[in-house]
This record gives structure tokens, C-alpha cells and sequence, in this order.
């Protein structure tokens, strides 16, 4: 069984790392890798395959720069001739990026069937692209592999049908499973000059927080107020980095006392310096998922989140409003210790890519 899985983005790295490796379990599957291309700088591509013990793509697409529809076409373009050449029985895509849309929809117009690893996630806000692309991509899948109860619920709420839906756990967590010792090894931390619960990690690289003056401003003044509680360790996502210089706050960032900018980690490093956080403060949807599973206090600075779970049972709390004084409320109430300490969500275990594995190895649907 031939199965075409799809990488584009960093998330996708992380979660088709642990998939790959399962696939190469089964002797009846034969895996090819495909790189759109549409994250490209070696801190958020290259890396990542390094790390992640990923092989070379098979293709890469080298979609590069662009609006979301100027990649999306691009992707069409440059996928089809891939399936014509590979004739695959399934093409698998990850996650809610661009790549994760536009190869699907190239899949669904060639009669390719379409594996969606961590479908059924819904903020139920569609002004968000991941959302938008969430929601595209289940409706052209032919086999839905969910992490979560939500997932599940939303997809029957869709009028999906039972016998498409599988449950079976996170593939992100797969990934930190896999590398948590060696991310320890590593050492970053103390390699830093940081010390383990002293300081707080923060990532943000959505659109709705970092594309506006006013969200931005807001960001600095949220850094700031932590940096007086705690070292602030922030690896800054190159959109973010390019909104912060153009608007010509980047330097208030970079002379804040008790702040450390950083660029963006490798995935080894950034996972250790996740386990040893006292807290987080993110926008990310994958750090929602990995500080539940490592038990470090999360502070989410989104609307929603289409990972309920993580709040629900996780170390996860959402805060609505991009406020300062809301997040540095949260942040002292957490160093006083009046915080959840939270419990794993069902099979997070680490095994999630060898039961997409098993499954597909079983599957009947043929072209
Ligand atoms: N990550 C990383 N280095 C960083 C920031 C994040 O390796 O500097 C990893 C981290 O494991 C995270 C994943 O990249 O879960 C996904 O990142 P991102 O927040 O870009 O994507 P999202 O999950 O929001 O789609």
C-alpha cells in the first residue's frame, strides 16, 4: 500500500516524524514524503528534519513566500503531477495548515483517498485560516483520525460517519515521548544560563495577536509586567519578529530588562526549556497540547481553542482578552501555587502513530 504524507509547516514536522517511523513498521506500506515547502527558513524546516531523525522529502514542492491563496495555488499546481507520477492509495495530511487544505483538496479531485490526522478540532471561530482549513479538510476525508472526545463530537455533530471516525490519541505527543530525554540531554536550559521553574516561556505567532499595532503593543506590555516575577524566555517566530521591526517595537522588546529574545528553537531545545517552564504564556496549538501533557501551568492568550481537552483535564487556561492585567493576575496567582496540576487526556501515551499505523495497514479501500 502506497501512502503520500504531506509536510509543510513546523507543527507537521513534529507530528509526520512519529507517523513515518510507524509506517516503517509495516512491510505492506510504503511511504513517500512530500515538502510543500511553504515553511522554508531552516529554523522552522530544516532543523526539524535533523532532530526529528525525518528523512529527505521524497519531493519537495518549494511553494516559498506568499498569501495564503497565492501558496494554496501553488500547492495545487505542484502536487497534482506528484500523485499522477505516484498513483498512491492514500494521500495523509496533518494539522490545519495551508499544505494540510490544498493537498487534500488536490487528493479529493484525483479520486485519492484523504487520511486526516487530528481531525474534529473546532474553536468555532472561522475568522481564523486553521479553522477554515479544519473544517475543508474533514469535509474531504475519508478516514478521520481524532485526538480527543471533542473531535469525535463534532464530527457526528457534522454527520460524519461513525465507521470514518478514529480515535486515537495525539501524535504530538508521540513526538515528546520519543525526544524527551534527549531534549534533557541537551540541556538548553542550563546552557541558557537559566534556572529550572525560574523562568516563563512564551511563543506567539497568530495572526489576530501579532498582525495588529495594538495586539503587539499589547504583547510588550505582558512581557514586561512577567519579566518582573520571572525571566521571560521568548523565541520569536519570524512573522512576529517582522511585524514587532516594522512597526518599530521590536528594540522596546530587545532592551527590556529580565527578557530574552531568542529565535525560534529547534525542537529538542524548545521542548526542554517547555519542561522546565514555571509557566507558559502562548497562542501556539501544539504548546497547548505538550504543557498538558508535561504538567507546566499554560496561559493561552487566544478567543477559543479548539483543544478543549487541554482545559478541561490539562494544565491549560484561556484567557479571552489579550489583557495585561488579566495575565499578570494569572501569572502571580500561579507562582503563589493556586494552580490545577492536571491529568493526561486518554491515550496521550505516546502510541497514537502506531495505531494510525495499524489501521491504515488494514485498510480495504482501494482506488
Ligand atoms: N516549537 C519549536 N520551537 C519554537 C517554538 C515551537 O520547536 O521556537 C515547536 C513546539 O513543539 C510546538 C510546535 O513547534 O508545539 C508547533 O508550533 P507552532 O506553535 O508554530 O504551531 P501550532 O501548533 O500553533 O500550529
Amino acid at each position: 500500500m502506497k501512502i503520500v504524507s504531506i509536510v509543510g509547516a513546523r507543527p507537521n514536522f513534529i507530528k509526520i516524524a512519529a507517523i513515518h517511523r510507524a509506517f516503517k513498521q509495516h512491510s505492506v506500506i510504503q511511504s513517500t514524503l512530500v515538502h510543500t515547502g511553504q515553511h522554508y527558513d531552516a529554523c522552522l524546516s530544516t532543523v526539524f528534519f535533523d532532530q526529528l531523525d525525518l528523512p529527505s522529502p521524497d519531493y519537495y514542492l518549494g511553494v516559498g513566500a506568499g498569501t495564503q491563496t497565492q501558496q494554496t495555488a501553488q500547492i495545487l499546481r505542484t502536487f497534482e503531477p506528484v500523485l499522477e507520477a505516484e498513483q498512491p492509495d492514500w494521500v495523509l495530511v496533518v494539522g490545519d495548515v495551508t499544505s494540510t487544505l490544498a493537498c487534500a483538496l488536490v487528493a479529493d479531485q484525483k479520486d485519492v483517498p484523504v487520511a486526516h490526522v487530528e481531525a474534529g478540532l473546532r474553536s468555532g471561530d472561522r475568522r481564523m485560516p486553521e479553522e477554515r482549513n479544519r473544517m475543508l479538510t474533514d469535509s474531504l476525508a475519508n478516514l478521520l483520525f481524532v485526538t480527543e472526545q471533542a473531535g469525535i463530537d463534532n464530527l457526528k455533530r457534522e454527520g460524519v460517519a461513525d465507521e470514518r471516525i478514529q480515535f486515537v490519541g495525539n501524535v504530538m505527543i508521540d513526538s515528546l515521548v520519543q525526544y524527551r530525554a534527549q531534549a534533557n540531554k541537551l540541556n538548553t536550559v542550563q546552557k541558557l544560563g537559566l534556572t529550572p521553574d525560574n523562568y516563563v516561556l512564551m511563543t506567539m505567532h497568530r495572526p489576530a495577536n501579532v498582525d495588529r499595532e495594538a495586539g503587539l503593543l499589547q504583547i510588550g506590555q505582558i512581557v514586561e509586567n512577567t519579566a518582573r516575577y520571572k525571566t521571560v524566555v521568548f523565541p520569536v517566530h519570524p512573522r512576529t519578529r517582522a511585524n514587532l521591526a516594522r512597526m518599530g517595537l521590536l528594540g522596546r522588546l530587545t532592551n527590556m530588562p529580565n527578557v530574552r529574545l531568542l529565535e525560534p528553537q529547534g525542537y529538542l531545545e524548545f521542548l526542554n526549556l517547555l519542561e522546565h517552564a514555571a509557566i507558559v504564556i502562548t497562542d501556539s496549538g501544539g504548546v497547548q497540547e505538550e504543557t498538558t501533557y508535561l504538567r507546566v501551568p499554560c496561559l493561552t492568550l487566544r478567543d477559543s481553542t479548539e483543544r478543549p481537552v487541554t482545559v478541561e483535564l490539562g494544565t491549560n487556561q484561556l484567557l479571552t482578552e489579550l489583557n495585561p492585567q488579566s495575565v499578570q493576575n494569572r501569572v502571580a496567582a500561579i507562582l503563589a501555587g493556586r494552580t490545577k496540576q492536571g491529568c493526561i487526556p486518554p491515550l496521550w501515551d505516546g502510541h497514537a502513530a502506531t495505531r494510525i499505523a495499524r489501521i491504515m495497514s488494514h485498510q480495504a479501500y482501494k482506488r
